[in-house]
């Protein structure tokens, strides 16, 4: 058997991150076992329409490396891959499945089932359809359906017994018959509700694995007696725990955790995102926590996954995301830095050393703007910061400091770390003092801040000759 497995998001517009999960997880069964992955659109509440929502998903997939084998633009000869372009299948198959028993035409009107509805309300009961048109007689059914009237089609759910499955994560799972709805399977305007849509599509594309979140495990044993009423084989079914927020809580769209998007605006990078959400409810066991993708397909098995609910760990996505822009290419680190320096620094600044300093201080390509903020602007800090007890630096002596400094700096033809670096030790020598005594001075003149990337050196052969010389001009005025 080939495994087969399907990612079928509805277009919200977002890529949720249980959602992306999912399809991640699918996409890994499917690399695993060497078999196929598909994407299919399940878009059949048109009502929730929202326009570029599946060229979301296509993009999120594309920059996650999610490559998928078929697909609405990839057809694998079991298409269409949009659950509405597939309407005219589900409603012959609700009339087979009608003529096997395993459901019925109901007529009842919108008003009747208000009244049901309200009914139960008032007694504190959950509203279960009361099954009036169960048992029609099949003359009957004929004759209103010839007249022309409205209907739905219902599930016809056992009165007795129990169903039983096992999730290969939650493992067995058992519900009694008697607390399952005749659930409607198509509309009255003839389109397939979600429940019946999604299990036509996962036989007729020979779907072997249907991974999705733990809020369908009840919902699963509906499904099984669908695919029994058709006599179809069951597939493997993998529900995935919950991902809460540390603290307790969903993610939530509105504090900008919920979605792939909000962390790749944050300066998070896909590879890092997909590395740490394979992690939630997933170990391999051991002390591994950095796995490309190619690790993943190697190591991942459904056996893997927890059932508890998973924690979205901030920090450790953090750590995790420096980890990968350390490992980038000085070149690629420095193409996604660029879009950073572009919205802040204006001046002929050394970029490429920049980016080689910040590489391995940063855990986002965000954090970049804050950190180089001060080479563009003109700086405000108080005249205490020269003031430094380890470095032993004073007003006094640090104002000394840049007055010599200066004309070191000055005399200097060749603007090169290496030869300031040289200057400015002769200069140390000469006046035979630490080392701070320069540097805590000449880093304050050219920052105004207690942290930088990189010291006062980078800072200077960044900034250039004409930029350092005003800056240490400005903290001698500073200081006088
Ligand atoms: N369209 C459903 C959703 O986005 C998919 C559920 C499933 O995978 O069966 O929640």
């Amino acid at each position: 058997m080939t495994v087969r497995t399907r990612f079928a998001p509805s277009p919200t517009g977002y890529m949720h991150i249980g959602n992306l999960r999912t399809a991640l997880y699918e996409y890994l069964i499917a690399r695993h076992y060497g078999g196929q992955f598909v994407l299919r659109i399940e878009d059949t509440d048109q009502a929730r329409f929202v326009e570029g929502a599946v060229d979301v998903i296509y993009k999120t997939l594309a920059m996650c490396g999610l490559d998928y084998d078929e697909g609405p633009d990839k057809d694998g000869g079991y298409g269409p891959y949009i659950q509405s372009q597939r309407k005219g299948i589900y409603l012959e198959y609700a009339k087979q499945l009608v003529e096997l028993g395993g459901a019925y035409y109901c007529f009842c009107s919108k008003e009747r089932l208000e009244e049901i509805h309200a009914k139960a309300q008032e007694a504190g009961e959950v509203c279960s359809y009361d099954g009036a048109c169960r048992d029609l007689p099949k003359e009957e059914v004929q004759r209103r359906l010839d007249n022309g009237e409205s209907y739905v089609i219902r599930q016809r759910m056992p009165k007795e017994g129990t169903s039983t499955y096992t999730d290969l994560v939650y493992g067995e799972i058992n519900v009694d018959h008697a607390t399952l709805e005749d659930q409607i399977l198509i509309k009255s305007d003839g389109l397939p509700t979600y429940n019946f849509a999604n299990v036509i599509d996962d036989h007729l594309m020979n779907i072997t694995h249907i991974v999705r979140g733990c809020e369908y495990l009840s919902s699963t044993p509906k499904y099984n007696l669908l695919y029994d009423s058709f006599g179809w084989d069951r597939p493997q079914y993998i529900h995935l725990p919950l991902i809460m927020k540390e603290g307790g809580g969903k993610l939530s769209k509105r504090d900008g955790d919920a979605s792939f998007e909000d962390f790749y605006e944050k300066g998070f990078l896909p590879e890092a995102i997909i590395n740490f959400v394979a992690l939630l409810g997933w170990s391999e066991g051991g002390e591994k926590e950095i796995y490309s993708l190619d690790d993943l397909i190697k190591a991942f098995s459904p056996e893997g996954i927890n059932n508890s609910p998973a924690v979205f760990d901030v920090t450790k996505l953090r750590w995790m995301n420096g980890e990968y822009i350390k490992a980038l290419s000085p070149e690629k680190f420095h193409e996604l830095a660029l879009p950073r320096y572009e919205k802040c620094l204006t001046r002929n600044l050394n970029l490429e050393r920049l980016s080689s300093l910040l590489q391995t201080r940063v855990s986002t390509i965000n954090e970049i703007d804050e950190l180089v903020d001060f080479l563009e602007n003109t700086l405000e800090y108080d005249v205490s910061m020269y003031e430094h007890k380890k470095m032993k630096t004073n007003l006094e002596n640090s104002l000394d400091a840049l007055k010599r400094l200066y004309p070191v700096l000055e005399a200097m033809e060749s603007w090169t770390e290496e030869a300031i670096h040289e200057n400015v030790f002769k200069l140390i020598e000469e006046m035979g003092v630490k080392n701070g005594i320069i540097f805590w001075p000449m880093r304050t003149a050219l920052s105004g801040k207690q942290s930088t990337p990189g010291g006062a050196i980078e800072i200077a052969y960044i900034l250039g000759k004409e930029e350092t010389l005003r800056r240490i001009n400005e903290g001698i005025a500073k200081l006088s």
